[in-house]
């Protein structure tokens, strides 16, 4: 397989958050020559959504998402109010800085205000994720804003997000935008969907469906010590990344490759050494 075009490499902050802000990763970005970010809404926030945009705008880079929207589970209807409201502005921002997609993360069980799982009814999550989408479409939509929805690995269905597979993804796409290709669609993160044996399937058929918004890459490390920051470097760990892009390619996808890394060993790390890292195993290994 041959090396990916370096020109379609992006970064999400998220992978430099503990070492930069957000205009010092445009400006290293700019020194190592990539071309790509997606910024994270706190991180916009520090440096002012206005100073962002223009950082953003001046240095030339096309922003392959941004992260993130959706947490639409909530005990009551002011909760889930709240969520709407938040999503819109979320929308709003997204715009701002010339996004590709709005990044949604679902959200999981309802929870207490103490933030723990206060329900155990993950279907009526579901519901509640369905009718966040529907009420989000109908303001994205007209704004032109993608929606892309990223299915999250199965060990955070109680927590973060209880859509868990691209075919649930799919079917969510089609349930709510039938023949819309535009407005919904979904981000592919290889860590979360890495194992699924319907991969590439559900790769095959969002492409035909025109709803591939997004790729996110890094690796699964054996072992994982932690959840949700020990993500590994491209070529560190056990995803086959030259084949998921392949299944990607023909499926039509022509869209950036967004490293997201979240990982204690790469926040310790020199960033200017975490960006060339990037690069060259994005060449190499992805
Ligand atoms: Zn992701």
């Amino acid at each position: 397989m041959t090396s990916p075009d370096p020109a379609l490499l992006s970064i999400n902050t998220a992978t430099l958050r503990r070492q930069w802000t957000l205009p010092q990763i445009v400006q290293g970005l700019a020194r190592h020559g990539i071309r790509g970010i997606s910024p994270w809404r706190d991180q916009v926030a520090s440096a002012g959504l206005a100073h962002s945009a223009r950082c953003i705008r001046e240095a030339g880079l096309s922003v392959s998402g941004y992260c993130r929207g959706g947490m639409f589970p909530a005990l009551d209807a002011g909760g889930r109010a709240q969520a709407r409201d938040d999503n819109r502005r979320a929308v709003d921002e997204a715009l701002a800085i010339a996004a590709r997609c709005l990044v949604l993360v679902v959200g999981g069980l309802p929870k207490d205000a103490q933030g723990r799982p206060a329900s155990r009814d993950l279907a009526g999550a579901r519901a509640m994720v369905r009718d966040g989408l529907a009420d989000l479409i109908e303001y994205a939509k007209p704004a032109g804003m993608p929606l892309a929805i990223e299915p999250l690995h199965p060990m955070y269905a109680a927590d973060r997000a209880c859509v868990n597979t691209l075919a649930q993804a799919l079917d969510l796409c089609d349930a709510l935008a039938p023949d819309d290709a535009h407005s919904l669609g979904v981000a592919v993160d290889v860590y979360h969907v890495w194992w699924d044996p319907a991969l590439e399937a559900g790769i095959a058929r969002a492409g035909a469906g025109g709803r591939l918004f997004a790729y996110h890459i890094c690796d699964w490390l054996v072992p994982t010590t932690d959840l949700l920051n020990d993500r590994g470097m491209m070529g560190d760990g056990v995803v086959d990344l030259a084949r998921i892009r392949g299944w990607m390619d023909a499926a039509g996808y022509r869209g950036q490759h967004e490293v997201e890394i979240f990982s204690e060993r790469w926040w310790k790390t020199d960033p200017d050494v975490v960006l060339a890292t990037c690069k060259s195993r994005h060449a190499s290994a992805s």
